[in-house]
């Protein structure tokens, strides 16, 4: 009779805990849909006035609204981060696969990251491997947002004239092996295995650079995985980091 009872308590808590967890879910669904209209608007707004739409403006105008616009870009970038964990927690994380080359959409990311690269004076080398690297079936967005994600954590959680080394590479037969490198801060041995938890972001890490959301590795976990690759890092503090992911390529017809 106690057992049976116990078990009740204890299905009981079980069914609030995930009450509460639902709740929870559905509170940042809401909010971060909520706040995307507002950020979408301001967003406007300032391009509108720095564009010069509503008259010329002086250089100090034009740094103080950039400012605000770029805040209002991590803002975005932020809440957007929060409907992908919430779209993954629902199962409506919908992917798009084309035929994609990785190649180019690294270098378009290294494109677009070289105004921060030479800022932080950092050596950023691109080691695109041999021609049997093919191309990979991939959601080209979702993918880019993995790329973007590595890239951009190696250089912010390595000091100023640091290196980044990304590399591609063929592992078994048909896979394809893509790792970013740096020298950067590493990460403390007893916290690498919540590195792709939720939220969690690692103690040296947040003194480094306060402003995060713990949300990218988590994000591009499930990315890679829904694309039958694996998302792995090696690392030790103070030393460097190094994450890998695997993609499987698009095989050769001729073969
Ligand atoms: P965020 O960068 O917003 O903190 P991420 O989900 O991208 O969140 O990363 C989670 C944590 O993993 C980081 O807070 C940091 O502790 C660790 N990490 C990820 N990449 C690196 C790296 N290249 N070097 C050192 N630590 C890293």
């Amino acid at each position: 009779k106690m057992l049976i009872r116990r078990d009740l308590e204890l299905r009981k808590a079980n069914d609030e805990l995930k009450t509460l967890d639902e709740q929870k879910s559905k509170f940042v669904s809401v909010a971060a849909h909520q706040l995307r209209t507002p950020l979408s608007a301001s967003k406007w707004a300032l391009k509108m006035v720095l564009d010069g739409d509503m008259g010329p403006l002086t250089i100090d105008q034009k740094t103080v609204l950039m400012k605000g616009y770029e805040s209002n870009e991590r803002m975005i970038a932020l809440v957007n981060n929060l409907l992908d964990v919430d779209r993954i927690g629902s199962g409506r994380y919908q992917y798009v696969y084309e035929s994609m080359s990785i190649v180019d959409q690294i270098d378009s990311v290294l494109a677009d990251m070289a105004p921060t690269i030479k800022k932080k004076n950092m050596k950023v080398v691109f080691n695109k491997g041999k021609d049997e690297i093919r191309n990979v079936f991939a959601d080209s967005k979702k993918m880019r947002n993995v790329v973007q994600n590595l890239i951009d954590n190696a250089i912010k959680y390595t000091h100023p004239g640091g290196f980044v080394t990304i590399t591609l590479a063929l592992e078994g037969n048909n896979m394809l092996a893509v790792s970013v490198k740096d020298t950067g801060i590493g990460i403390p041995e007893d916290q690498q295995n919540q590195i792709f938890q939720k939220f969690f972001r690692g103690d040296n890490a947040r003194k480094l650079e306060t402003e995060g959301s713990g949300l990218g590795m988590y994000i591009a976990k499930e990315i890679v995985e829904m694309h039958k690759g694996r998302l792995r890092f090696e690392s030790r503090e103070n030393k460097g980091s190094t994450f890998t992911f695997t993609l499987p390529m698009i095989k050769d017809e001729n073969e």
